[in-house]
């Protein structure tokens, strides 16, 4: 019973310090996290969380947020409806971002849309080539 992560850490009253120790929070003590639909990869919203709201995310199977607007938890799709089931939990290089896989129920955004990148669309960018024949960096 349980993944190697489960039984390697205890986040079961706060977050395991070998966790805490690995996070580079900003100046509010939080660190972005970004969601993933698990099956297609769409990237679907950015959030915050601070320690608890990790530790929430990793041990109920919910995606909970630090709301910066409301200074309160927020339990994605307690509202909405559109809940978020977590399916893994990375952190990147430097340990100031998260990547959340999950299965969203419905809209990601408030708006209704999918995706927040939906509902903002696309912004005018120059787009880069590759030169012919360049190769990858070893
Ligand atoms: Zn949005």
């Amino acid at each position: 019973m349980g993944s190697e992560a489960e039984m390697t850490y205890d986040n079961t009253v706060t977050l395991d310090p070998r966790i805490k120790a690995r996070l580079k929070y900003d100046e509010q003590g939080l660190v972005c996290a970004v969601v993933q639909q698990y099956d297609t990869h769409e990237v679907l919203m950015v959030g915050y969380m601070d320690d608890e709201a990790l530790r929430r995310t990793l041990t109920t199977g919910r995606v909970t947020f630090w709301s910066r607007s409301r200074q309160e938890y927020w339990r994605k799709g307690d509202t909405s409806g559109h809940v978020q089931y977590v399916k893994s939990v990375r952190l990147d290089c430097d340990g100031d971002a998260l990547l959340i896989e999950v299965d969203q129920v419905g809209a990601a955004c408030h708006t209704g849309k999918r995706s927040c990148f939906d509902e903002g669309g696309p912004l005018p960018a120059v787009v880069g080539e590759r030169p012919d024949g360049q190769q990858e960096v070893a």
